[in-house]
Order: C-alpha cells, then structure tokens, then sequence
C-alpha cells in the first residue's frame, strides 16, 4: 500500500503530481523561509553577541577618552560576552589584545579590563574595499 503522501508543513494530504512537497504556495514559501533561517541561525547569534558587545563597550567609554578601566563583573552584568571577538593582537610581551570591532581589551591586575578604543579607520585594510568583500571565493590551489 502506498504511503500517504502529507504537506512537509502543514501534515494535510497532498493531490496531484507523486513529486508534490507541500500543498501550495504558502506552505512552500514557508519551509524555505524556515530552511534559510536554520542555516543562518549560528552565524545571526554571533553577529548579535558581537553588536551587543560592541554596544556594552560603547557604553562604557567616557565621552572624549580613548580608554578605561571595567571590572569583569561589571562587563558581565552589562550582558558581555568574553567567548566571542572579532580579533585579537599578540604585543612585543605576549600580551593578548582581544578586539570587539575598534574597541581592544587586556586582562589586568585584579579581574579588570583595559579598555582602548582605537580609531578604525586607520586599522581598515586597504584590502577591505567593497568590491573585495563582494567577490566570489578563490580556491589558490
Ligand atoms: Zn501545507
């Protein structure tokens, strides 16, 4: 006996052509829509985790400073998130500079952080150009 043939959505049975998915537009449109979001959903999250970074750091610089100290509990408590970053710089010591966009910190004395914030249109590489970013991918083999 042949398996009843169901909407990939909406469960209801499908008529018509044996290759049929789903029982119209509607359901079709939102199955990919579903589709293209899983895909994306991790890289969103990171995306997000990185803005509100950026957000909390933002916040915490005083007007007209390029930098300050915050306590890790502060930075906690403001919804930071020290798992994600953009980048980071290894300095002369060994020291890590971790980097949310223009904002870098260092771990110092006694849970806190040094804050730097630095201007980002000097450290932009030339390479940076749109019609770079819009490129397809090469695979240099
Ligand atoms: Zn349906």
């Amino acid at each position: 006996m042949p398996e009843a043939r169901v909407c990939l959505v909406c469960r209801r049975p499908l008529k018509g052509r044996a290759d049929k998915k789903f029982c119209d537009d509607h359901c079709r449109n939102a199955f990919n829509n579903q589709l293209k979001s899983g895909k994306n959903l991790y890289v969103r999250y990171i995306n997000k985790v990185l803005k509100r970074n950026r957000r909390v750091l933002e916040a915490l610089c005083p007007p007209n400073k390029k930098q300050f100290k915050v306590s890790k509990e502060r930075l906690m408590r403001l919804g930071f998130s020290l798992e994600f970053f953009t980048h980071s710089e290894t300095d002369a010591n060994g020291e890590i500079c971790r980097y949310c966009y223009e904002f870098g910190y260092v771990s110092i004395e006694d849970d806190q952080f040094l804050v730097t914030k630095r201007r980002e249109e000097l450290r932009t590489p030339a390479s940076a150009r749109d019609d770079w970013m819009q490129e397809p991918l090469k695979d240099h083999k």
